[in-house]
C-alpha cells in the first residue's frame, strides 16, 4: 500500500498557541475506543481531571467542552495540557490527524490538509508550482488497482491538466471544468447561492455576515487588484477541491457533481475575496486564506451541507 501527498505535505507544523482559530474550539472532539481505555486507565490528579472531562453515551465518549466551546485541555496560554502531561503520543486520533483527511484506493491511500486550519491554508495558499504528488510511504505489498480507482484518478488528471492550464485566466480553466463534467452554476445568480447557503448549518455567526454580504453587495466592474498576481492561489485553491473532493464520487457515484461542488467552492470563494475587496478597498493573501478557512469549516466537514450543495447543482439538469 502506498501513501501519497502533496508535495507540500511535509512542510506542515501546527502553529498551535498562534493559531487564532484553533480546531481544539467549536468541534466536537470524539475519543477513539483504544483512547478511551487508555484515558480510563490514568491514574493520579491528571487521571481524575480526564475522567472528568469525558462524557460517554450510546458507545461514544468525546470531550465535555467548556461553556466558550474550548476543548477541557486546552490551557489559556493556547497549548493542550495532555501533550504536557503525558506527551504526544496520548492524544485521541482525531486531535493527531487534524487537519489531515485522507482518501482510499484499493492500492494507496491519498492525504492532504484541508483548508479548514489556518496554518494549512497558509502552506497551500502561498504554494507557486503546479500540484505534485510524491509517494510518502510504500511497503511494497503489490496490491492491486481496482478500475474504478484509476479511472477516477486518469479522470482527475485531466481535470488538474485543465486547472493548471497558466495559458488561461483562473476563471476560465473552472469554466471548463465545469463543461467537462457536464455541470452549470448558473442555474443561480450569486445572491441565490448566497441564499442557499444561508439556509444550511453553520458554525460562526460570522460566516452568515459574509453570506449576506455576498448577497447584498453588487460587484459590477468590480475586479481583483493586479489579478494575475492571484492566479496562483485561486490555481491552488481549486486544486486543492479537485484533489479532495473528487475522489468521494468513488464512495456516493457523483462524478460529474463532486467536480462541479469543486468550482463552485473555488468560485464561493473568489467571489468572497471581491466582496472583501468591494467593502474594504483592500484584499491581501491572508484574506483569501480567512474565507477558505471558513469555508472550509463550515462546508466541506458538514457532510449534510455537501450533499445539500451537491443536490442544488444536480437541479439545474
Ligand atoms: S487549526 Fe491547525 S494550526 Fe490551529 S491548532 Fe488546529 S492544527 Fe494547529
Amino acid at each position: 500500500m502506498k501513501l501519497i501527498a502533496p508535495e507540500y505535505y511535509t512542510k506542515f507544523h501546527c502553529i498551535a498557541d498562534k493559531c487564532r482559530h484553533s480546531c481544539c474550539v467549536g468541534w466536537e472532539i470524539a475519543i477513539d475506543p483504544d483512547k478511551l481505555v487508555y484515558y480510563r486507565s490514568i491514574e493520579g490528579e491528571f487521571g481524575a481531571r480526564l475522567q472528568k472531562g469525558i462524557a460517554e453515551a450510546d458507545d461514544a465518549a468525546q470531550f465535555i467542552l467548556d461553556e466558550e466551546e474550548r476543548c477541557p485541555f486546552l490551557n489559556r496560554t493556547g497549548l493542550c495540557d495532555m501533550i504536557m502531561a503525558l506527551g504526544e503520543d496520548a492524544l485521541c486520533q482525531i486531535c493527531r490527524d487534524h487537519p489531515r483527511f485522507r482518501n482510499f484506493y484499493a492500492d494507496r491511500t491519498e492525504i492532504g490538509l484541508g483548508l479548514c486550519c489556518e496554518a494549512a491554508g497558509e502552506l497551500i495558499l502561498s504554494q507557486q508550482e503546479k500540484l505534485t504528488l510524491i509517494t510518502l510511504e510504500d511497503d511494497g505489498a503489490a496490491d492491486l488497482p481496482d478500475i474504478a480507482d484509476e479511472s477516477l484518478l486518469a479522470w482527475r488528471e485531466e481535470l488538474f491538466a485543465l486547472a493548471q492550464d497558466r495559458d488561461k485566466p483562473i476563471e476560465l480553466r473552472a469554466a471548463e471544468i465545469l463543461q467537462t463534467a457536464g455541470r452549470t452554476l448558473s442555474q443561480h445568480s450569486w445572491a441565490e447561492w448566497a441564499e442557499i447557503y444561508l439556509e444550511l448549518e453553520r458554525l460562526e455567526p460570522s460566516w452568515a455576515d459574509r453570506l449576506l454580504e455576498l448577497k447584498e453587495t453588487d460587484l459590477t466592474g468590480i475586479s481583483l487588484p493586479d489579478a494575475m498576481a492571484w492566479e496562483p492561489a485561486l490555481e491552488q485553491l481549486l486544486v486543492y477541491f479537485l484533489y479532495r473532493q473528487t475522489p468521494l464520487a468513488l464512495d456516493d457515484g457523483e462524478y460529474e457533481g463532486r467536480a462541479a461542488f469543486a468550482v463552485l467552492s473555488f468560485a464561493m470563494i473568489r467571489r468572497l475575496l471581491l466582496v472583501h475587496f468591494a467593502l474594504h478597498g483592500s484584499v491581501v493573501l491572508a484574506d483569501l486564506i480567512e474565507i477558505a478557512r471558513q469555508y472550509s469549516a463550515e462546508i466541506e466537514y458538514s457532510d449534510e451541507n455537501v450533499e445539500i450543495l451537491l443536490y442544488r447543482i444536480q437541479e439545474a439538469l
